[in-house]
């Protein structure tokens, strides 16, 4: 069985604020290099812990459109509230997972949740852009919110635990429905442990270092940067590093480094469409794009206050 093999290790210093509530740095790689090997995922927003004050106006984003892909947050510590034109509405917390299908059109805030926002404290959580195939583009919205409990959960042999949001691993699954196959686990590694993971051939798949180091690849370097962890035969990610795996290989070897690891995992099938990001649109086409700006013109992505 062929390991997989990192392609070239991304990072990413510089922040931004969405809004005022989330204080976040890009992690996937822009323009289209590498496009093809960090799909269907578009955009990675990292909010590495950040402590807030009490308020009583809680920090957030207001009220914004989306269409043609999905939005998936994932709470670290804090708590993130969310409302949309359907209706739909919750709150996430440490553990939990908001799967929100924006499709056709949605129109929807995000912010800290009030009586969280009012003690405050440490908020760390990390959205991810889900491309949605032509075909479903244009579907209804949705929204999931999926419990911490809810979740997959793997022990590995050297001690560490794999939490599945979604995709297949050792028999257990995630509980997100996706529209094409997707993985999205969550891997504590210990410390100096080296795990395999069966990873689909031919999906893409990348790895970003929440917390400590990991090391990975089977030994050869294609691309990527070599660091300290080369000499155990593979290419060392640091924390706040994305590695980028070649597509070939169903196996995903990771090693923790002496302090241990946690480590976001992000798989997926290629869907193979062109495709055109505009703002908080992203469609096939250029005429596609246009028609999103008018049918968010002419209201009809519904309404929210
Ligand atoms: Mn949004």
């Amino acid at each position: 069985m062929t390991t997989r093999t990192i392609h070239a290790v991304h990072r990413n210093d510089q922040f931004h604020w969405v809004g005022d509530g989330f204080y976040v740095n890009q992690l996937l790689p822009t323009g289209p290099e590498l496009a093809h090997l960090t799909e269907p995922f578009l955009l990675m927003d990292y909010n590495p812990v950040k402590e807030y004050p009490p308020t009583d106006v809680p920090r957030g984003v207001g009220v914004h459109p989306h269409r043609g892909f999905e939005t998936v947050t994932l709470a670290f510590e804090g708590a993130v509230a969310h409302h949309d034109s359907t209706g739909a509405g919750g709150v996430i917390y440490p553990g939990d997972v908001q799967w929100m299908t924006a499709a056709r059109g949605i129109l929807h805030k995000e912010y800290h949740e009030a009586e969280w926002a009012k003690v405050g404290g440490r908020f760390h959580m990390v959205q991810l852009w889900v491309n949605l195939p032509a075909k479903h583009k244009m579907d209804e919205p949705g929204y999931q919110g999926l419990t911490a409990e809810s979740m997959g959960k793997v022990k590995l042999e050297g001690g560490g635990v794999v939490t599945l949001v979604a995709g297949e691993l050792d028999g257990e699954v995630g509980p997100a429905r996706t529209f094409t196959p997707i993985e999205l686990w969550d891997a504590e590694l210990v410390a100096d442990e080296t795990a395999e993971l069966a990873v689909p051939d031919g999906h893409n798949l990348m790895v970003f270092v929440i917390d400590g180091e990991v090391t990975s690849g089977d030994g050869h370097v294609n691309g990527a940067h070599q660091g300290a962890g080369a000499g155990r035969g593979g290419v060392r990610l640091a924390q706040q590093e994305l590695g980028i795996f070649n597509r070939e290989g169903s196996v995903l070897r990771l090693t923790a480094g002496p302090l241990g690891a946690r480590v976001l995992v992000l798989g997926g099938e290629p869907i193979n469409e062109p495709v055109l990001f505009h703002g908080p649109f992203v469609m096939n086409t250029r005429e596609e794009i246009i028609a999103a700006y008018e049918d968010f013109r002419r209201g009809k992505f519904g309404h929210l206050e």
